[in-house]
């Protein structure tokens, strides 16, 4: 037979298919070795054909299988084709999502460890026990240890008896020994003795009804911050699975907390793998691996968790589903949310979005009837949402308090210490402050391979790029006309800590922001503190925002929501609300006291208006009036082709080259376009490389068909030095 194979070479920006033939047979999707320019290379199997275009002297041979399954289900392989198809992305970049990446070049094995047991033709113990001999005590006890105790690790034995011993009695024919893989299981705190499962509300037992009484369909769930929607969730995999079927869930990464995974533990045990980030190599990989062996049937992670290798798919759910970061903005570039709507009719299975402040897009799509809108307006126990008090932050500037904690936020904090409750302050703004500039000439302080001002992180006394990452020393004079005198820009959250800590001298507060964050526990570490009262002020950055459930808590308190209203992108106003939702929603989860103290420059805007009243469907309401108006998404579907490069005038001759066909384009399909523009992009420069966009509105009507022959264009005349994408609808247009 002869076999395509595309092989995985890093480096390469096309996908190199080449033929093999062998006389063994594989299947499509199989993981195997070829010969490739001389070297032993890896790749997938990607068809079976009779005949080849290749000379027969040409045609080597496959290798060998790399494993002795096959690595990737025939449904994923098509799934693999409908996202080259849509985002034109190359197949081998597609493949390499689809299994963990540490398999790839052996980074990582399956871990064989030796267990042993009594043989079992050699009679009782005391049979066996009259064989050894009456001094050889250690043999004597490794037989009576095995008796008790079954099956054990030879390694233990080896240390417990010594290894001698443990040689003897195999030699002897009195033990066996057995080769078993071993699952390396990522460490979930489980409180198995205390869990209970509560009895659902009428609420959440009524949407729980509605998606079981049809499993094909799909629905989008709008439940208030509260309204327990995570059992809902629960309660329906629960279903699906004992009917022999498996999920997906997914959450995003940053709300994937030990809570949650906790709860998915101590409720379905073994039945759930999970998929994250802050799993080592070998977690990973055998996480996957109980899942591809059916020894698991849940898969909950983050968007990465969308290609688990599942077959028989009876539910897949996207918890917080207008999350960000749902979407992939950096190679390979896909939505989770169209993937996720392609397994669920390859499975003809449910989808079930839930958010408490749903995406303009879906909520538009419920509208229109492809989605089932289900409603849970109501906390648990009737909690009542947290009142909202907003402050105006320019008249408080006007009345003399220059500071960054208003009057009103002040007395707050005093009540919920005074009260033994907790409090969690938003700050979507970490380091210290954020810029550091010259009073003299006014030179500020910018990343050298970056288009991005510096912040001051005073912690370590230097000054970081929070684009790439790189750390600078703290200036003390100025490298323009060296005056020493410097001012500083917005407080960030080490700061605010540093204030808090003056204030309240007797109060411990705790920070929680990427900072505070980089080690695999740090994370869990601030979270348990907090939920132990080790603290009673948490600061942080959206971090805080998602998932957490704090019964304690009854004060949040947004310094400045004003943050992130005037980005220049017509989606501004959606993120700030659903942002803002999210902090206030902490608050009196557990407790008809809860407040929120909302501090503004803009108390007049409709966003922070509604946000005040935690109205969504208002919200909505006015904002996608707005994006009907000026045929914004979801009236029309916006492009950006991204150029970026090292060499400035290789990304403008690329971009032209680029534009003048996409302009030809245009005058073809005039009703195609609503608006073709190019520029630099808003980030001018990034990790070295100049940022230049061309950015298009394309009506829907139109818009599949564009694309496709935008590809054709950028697939056309490209340049080395060059990276282009071209990215639809993507939520950062910096
Ligand atoms: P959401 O995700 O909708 O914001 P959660 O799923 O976090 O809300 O639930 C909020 C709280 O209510 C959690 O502490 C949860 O354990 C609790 N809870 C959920 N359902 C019930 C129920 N039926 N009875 C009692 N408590 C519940
Ligand atoms: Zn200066
Ligand atoms: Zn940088």
């Amino acid at each position: 037979m002869i076999y395509s194979v595309i092989v995985d070479i890093s480096n390469s920006q096309v996908d190199r298919v080449f033929d093999y033939i062998s006389e063994q047979e594989y299947s499509v999707g199989q993981r195997v070795e070829v010969d490739f320019a001389h070297r032993v290379t890896e790749g997938y199997v990607v068809e079976i054909k009779d005949s080849t275009d290749c000379p027969p002297d040409k045609l080597k041979p496959i290798l060998r299988a790399k494993d002795d399954f096959c690595a990737i289900s025939p449904q994923l392989m098509q799934l693999g084709k409908y996202m080259q198809y849509k985002y034109n992305l190359r197949f081998i970049d597609i493949l390499r999502l689809f299994v963990p990446s540490e398999m790839r070049g052996d980074r990582v094995k399956a871990l064989v460890k030796r267990k042993a047991t009594l043989a079992c033709d050699k009679g009782s113990v005391e049979d066996i026990l009259t064989t050894i001999k009456a001094n050889a005590a250690k043999q004597r006890a490794v037989v009576e240890y095995l008796n008790e105790h079954g099956a054990t690790l030879v390694e233990q034995l080896n240390a417990d008896f010594g290894s001698a011993a443990v040689k003897s009695v195999l030699d002897k024919g009195i033990i066996v020994v057995n080769q078993i893989v071993m699952r390396r299981r990522p460490q979930v705190l489980t409180v198995k003795d205390s869990y209970h499962v509560p009895t659902l509300t009428q609420q959440q037992q009524l949407v729980a009804d509605t998606v079981l009484s049809d499993r094909h369909g799909s629905y989008l769930l709008h439940g208030v911050t509260g309204s327990g929607k995570t059992e809902v969730y629960m309660t329906i995999i629960e279903k699906v699975v004992s009917q022999g079927k498996t999920c997906i869930m997914l959450v995003p990464e940053i709300s994937l907390t030990p809570n949650v995974m906790r709860l998915f533990r101590d409720r379905f045990g073994d039945r759930v793998a999970l998929l994250h980030s802050g799993l080592s190599k070998g977690e990973r990989y055998d996480e996957w691996m109980r899942l591809k062996n059916g020894e698991a049937v849940i898969a909950i992670g983050a968007r990465s968790a969308i290609f688990a290798p599942l077959d028989n798919i009876g539910a897949i759910i996207i918890d917080e589903e207008h999350d960000a970061s749902y979407i992939s903005d950096f190679n390979p570039r896909y939505d989770t949310k169209d993937v996720a709507k392609y397994r669920r009719q390859q499975n003809d299975c449910i989808l079930l979005l839930g958010s408490a402040t749903p995406g303009l897009d879906t909520y538009y799509q419920a509208m229109q009837g492809k989605l089932k809108l289900l409603e849970m307006p109501q906390r648990i126990n009737k909690h009542p949402l947290p009142e909202v008090e907003t402050v105006d932050m320019a008249l408080e500037t006007r009345r003399g308090n220059k500071g960054i904690l208003s009057q009103t936020l002040k007395k707050r904090l005093d009540e919920v210490s005074a009260n033994g409750k907790q409090a969690m302050l938003f700050l979507n703004r970490r380091g210290y402050s954020s810029f550091l500039m010259c009073t003299k000439c006014g030179y500020v302080a910018k990343c050298a391979d970056c288009d991005i001002t510096l912040t001051v992180h005073r912690e370590d006394n230097e000054l970081k790029c929070h684009y790439c990452g790189k750390r600078y020393h703290m200036l003390d004079t100025c490298p323009e006309c060296h005056s020493q005198s410097f001012r500083q820009g917005k407080i960030g959250t080490q700061q605010i800590v540093e204030l808090l800590k003056n204030l309240y001298p007797d109060v411990k507060v705790l920070r929680m922001d990427a900072d505070t964050t980089q080690t695999k526990e740090g994370h869990a570490k601030i979270l348990t503190a907090f939920a132990n009262h080790e603290a009673s002020i948490l600061v942080g950055t959206q971090m805080i925002a998602k998932g957490h459930d704090f019964p304690d808590v009854t004060l949040v308190g947004i310094l400045d929501g004003d943050q992130s209203l005037y980005y220049s992108n017509y989606l501004a106003a959606e993120r700030t609300f659903q942002l803002l939702t999210q902090v206030a929603g902490r608050s009196g989860r557990n407790n008809d006291s809860g407040k929120v103290v909302l501090q503004t420059y803009t108390p007049q805007h409709y966003c922070l208006q509604l946000v005040a009243r935690q109205d969504y469907k208002a919200f909505y309401r006015r904002e996608i009036n707005l994006r009907e108006a000026s045929a914004f998404p979801p009236f029309s579907v916006i492009v950006r082709i991204l150029y970026s490069g090292e060499r400035e005038k290789d990304c403008i001759e690329q971009l032209t080259a680029h534009y003048a066909d996409i302009v030809k384009l245009k005058e073809q399909d005039t009703s195609a376009f609503l608006y073709l523009d190019k520029m630099r992009c808003p980030l001018k420069r990034a990790e070295k490389k100049y940022r230049f966009q061309i950015l298009m509105k394309l009506t829907n009507d139109c818009a599949e068909q564009t694309i496709h022959k935008l590809f054709a264009i950028t697939d056309n005349r490209t340049m080395r030095d060059v990276q282009v994408f071209v990215e639809q609808n993507p939520q950062n247009l910096s």
